[in-house]
């Protein structure tokens, strides 16, 4: 995941408070039974039925023609792209994206690909800035062949994009013959925030993914959706990059677990981020920027410690979170209850007291 792990520190105290990502979450004893009773197959050959029960299940959910099982969600951008694009071509997205900047350079390396990095606040850019960024098909530069959005947008701070700019980005890039692609690795969060369903949301996108092991609280995978062909050509890339998998029902039970039960409850998640953004807000010189969902991005240094100290002194009292691009960020999730909300609130007061 995207963070900045801090320095391992063997004399520190088990972690209470567990606010890294909603990537740490522990699969629930119900989960898990669901998962051992698993009905399962060959995955790779099409045979596992959980597996392709998800696959139809994602289909449906995102309002597309198919769905692929897939590892990871990193593995879903990687295989959209390769599936998509030819070597030289460039791809648009936000600057902090993270097919930019937390893939290990795949796009480059894999598939010979430019991603061009768009400005614009909180992790979206606007229409006016992605029509800016499109060119003339001519023999001088690159064919641009995608639009890649985050909703929810991580490091933007785990902002919703507008539904109006979405349909107005992706209607755009149509017109200038580029697929559109989202990366929803959070997408349900924004599903659940807005009370829009992820369908609607994915509409104007040719392939759209969701995360189960972020928010949603499964150990493993992520499901890739759009059109049959385009699926079928994903199906080869997986294939090549060793993506495909055997009795994978037991990991996709997890999956079916948590679209049945952990989608509505991200609601809390949102609250205790809400309640945790409005406690730090409080704290003199605690710069804290509004969460739209489960993240919450804040600068302590005005408080008159510097972020990278605040990780470190709340380590030492159980809490774990890390510095993301230059700011702290708190994730809450499955595995973070409001009493924790609130003790953590009570250690930031008591760290900036003492600084
Ligand atoms: C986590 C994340 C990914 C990658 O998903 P993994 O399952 O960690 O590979 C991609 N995009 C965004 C916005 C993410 O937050």
């Amino acid at each position: 995941m995207a963070y900045t792990p801090a320095p391992p520190d063997p004399n520190a105290p088990p972690v209470r408070i567990n606010l890294l990502s909603d990537t740490q979450t522990r699969p629930t004893p119900a989960m898990r039974e669901a998962m051992a009773r698993a009905a399962v197959g060959d995955e790779q050959t099409g045979d596992d039925p959980t597996v392709n029960a998800l696959n139809e299940r994602v289909a449906a959910l995102l309002g597309k023609e198919a769905a692929v099982f897939l590892p990871s969600g990193t593995m879903c951008n990687v295989t959209a792209t390769l599936a998509t694009c030819r070597p030289g071509d460039e791809i648009i997205a936000h600057r902090t994206a993270h097919i930019l900047s937390r893939e290990g350079g795949a796009h480059a390396a894999l598939g010979g690909f430019q991603i061009t990095g768009l400005d614009g606040d909180d992790g979206q850019f606007s229409l006016d800035a992605f029509r800016a960024a499109l060119h003339p098909r001519s023999r001088y530069e690159p064919p641009q062949t995608m639009v890649s959005v985050e909703q929810t947008a991580n490091i933007g701070g785990g902002t919703i994009w507008p539904q109006a700019t979405l349909d107005a980005i992706a209607a755009a890039g149509k017109e200038a013959g580029l697929a559109t692609h989202m990366d929803g690795a959070r997408l349900m969060n924004a599903a659940v925030a807005t009370s829009i369903a992820a369908h609607e949301m994915a509409a104007g996108w040719d392939s759209a993914w969701i995360d189960f092991s972020k928010g949603l609280g499964a150990p493993v995978g992520a499901s890739l959706a759009g059109s049959r062909a385009f699926i079928d050509e994903v199906w080869r890339w997986k294939q090549r990059l060793g993506g495909s998998m055997r009795q994978a029902g037991i990991i996709a039970a997890a999956c079916h677990y948590a679209l049945d039960h952990h989608v509505e409850r991200l609601a809390e998640d949102h609250a205790n981020a809400r309640a945790l953004a409005a406690g730090l807000a409080q704290i003199a010189g605690v710069d804290v920027q509004q969460p739209h969902t489960n993240l919450v991005f804040f600068r302590p240094d005005g408080a008159g410690v510097a972020g990278d100290a605040m990780v470190a002194e709340l380590r030492q009292r159980g809490v774990l979170l890390a510095m993301m691009d230059g700011r702290i960020r708190a994730c809450t999730h499955l595995d973070v209850s409001a009493a924790m909300i609130d003790e953590t609130l009570a250690l930031v007061r008591e760290i900036v007291r003492k600084a």
